[in-house]
């Protein structure tokens, strides 16, 4: 079954904008903003696969319930 109460959370602090994210991810949930970071455009898109979170080099994505978090782009911590 596809999971779709689950989103991808980008830590700006810790994200260096590469893209590769936004490029992986086969649901096109992540989008680069203008800014160049990433976030997610379509998160009622994501079935919680984790390749964006595996494949990020610097650890900077998180999958969060959408139940949880009304925050559907960045946190910065
Ligand atoms: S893969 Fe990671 S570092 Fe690269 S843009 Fe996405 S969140 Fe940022
Ligand atoms: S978990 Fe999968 S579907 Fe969801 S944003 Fe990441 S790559 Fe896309």
């Amino acid at each position: 079954m596809i999971k779709q109460d689950y989103f991808p959370l980008i830590n700006q602090k810790l994200c260096k904008k590469c893209g590769l994210c936004a490029k992986l991810c086969p649901r096109k949930v992540l989008e680069s903003g203008a800014d160049g970071l990433p976030f997610a455009a379509h998160p009622e898109k994501c079935t919680a696969c984790e390749l964006c979170v595996s494949h990020c080099p610097d650890f900077a994505i998180e999958l969060k319930s959408l139940q949880d978090n009304e925050h559907h782009g960045c946190i910065d911590k």
